[in-house]
């Protein structure tokens, strides 16, 4: 049985009083909650404050992103054992907003990959296809390539702790969803690639989650698919309570 995992990924958003004020309304809202695992992800920034903040809830904290290496003459870079000592148990890695402004390939995805199990974090591995992809007919093509090269050289006993995010890009921050049925199926497809990396056992544990314009709306039809095991949201995690919603949703 796979526990959901409801994440918030608050990207360039919250100043330090406002994460402040933020985890406070979803450490309220929030203090009884039970039955899925909720995380934040809030800016390096606002890690310390954040984390002070949601302490004694059942709410983990989160980065955005890591960097490869854990120490050394990096500038402005943010390593694995940084994000541990702040409070860090899980770290978004691969992003498609990396992928494409910053010019995170797949190469640099697996390298982050490898520095997050390093300081045991959970990397919550993100991948999905472009519109263009989509149109062409090529999605699976596209995350067998994209995953395949992502965790290259990932054994077994570190891949078990890994979450990967399904988010179609044309989805992300667009209020264009997939189709329960749609991303069902691509998170199935998904479940057979780990399969066919590793075992059974490993794909069959594995939690994807799906990500791209989730929102209160279109929670409920998502979660009740049998593939998809949680959330990754943007816009909609920057309001406590269409968070909380969207996590309650998650257990019914
Ligand atoms: C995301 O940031 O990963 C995301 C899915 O954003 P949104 O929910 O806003 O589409």
């Amino acid at each position: 049985m796979r526990k959901p995992l409801i994440a918030g990924n608050w990207k360039l958003q919250k100043t330090i009083p406002e994460a402040t004020a933020l985890a406070g309304e979803l450490k309220n809202e929030l203090a009884d909650f039970t039955g899925a695992d909720l995380l934040v992800c809030p800016p390096f920034i606002d890690l310390g404050v954040v984390g002070r903040e949601i302490l004694g809830s059942p709410i983990e904290l989160g980065a955005q992103d890591i960097f490869w290496e854990d120490t050394g003459a990096f500038t402005g870079e943010v390593s694995g054992p940084m994000l541990k000592s702040a409070g860090c148990s899980y770290v978004i890695v691969g992003h498609s907003e990396r992928r494409g402004f910053f010019g995170d390939t797949d190469e640099v995805v697996n390298k982050k990959l490898k520095a997050a199990v390093r300081s045991v974090l959970i990397p919550i591995l993100c991948v999905g296809e472009s519109l263009e992809k989509r149109e062409q007919k090529v999605t699976k093509e596209f995350l067998r390539k994209q995953i395949g090269a992502s965790i290259q050289g990932i054994g077994i006993e570190w891949i078990a702790r890994i979450v990967v995010a399904y988010e179609p890009i044309w989805a992300i921050g667009t209020g264009l969803s997939a189709s329960p049925r749609m991303a069902n199926k691509t998170h199935r497809f998904i479940r057979e690639l780990f399969a066919e990396h590793y075992d059974e056992s490993i794909a069959k544990n594995l939690r994807i989650l799906y990500g791209g314009s989730v929102k209160p709306d279109n929670a409920r039809a998502l979660i009740a698919e049998e593939d998809i095991d949680g959330f990754l949201i943007g816009g909609a995690s920057l309001k406590a309570d269409s968070f909380a919603t969207i996590a309650r949703y998650s257990v019914l």
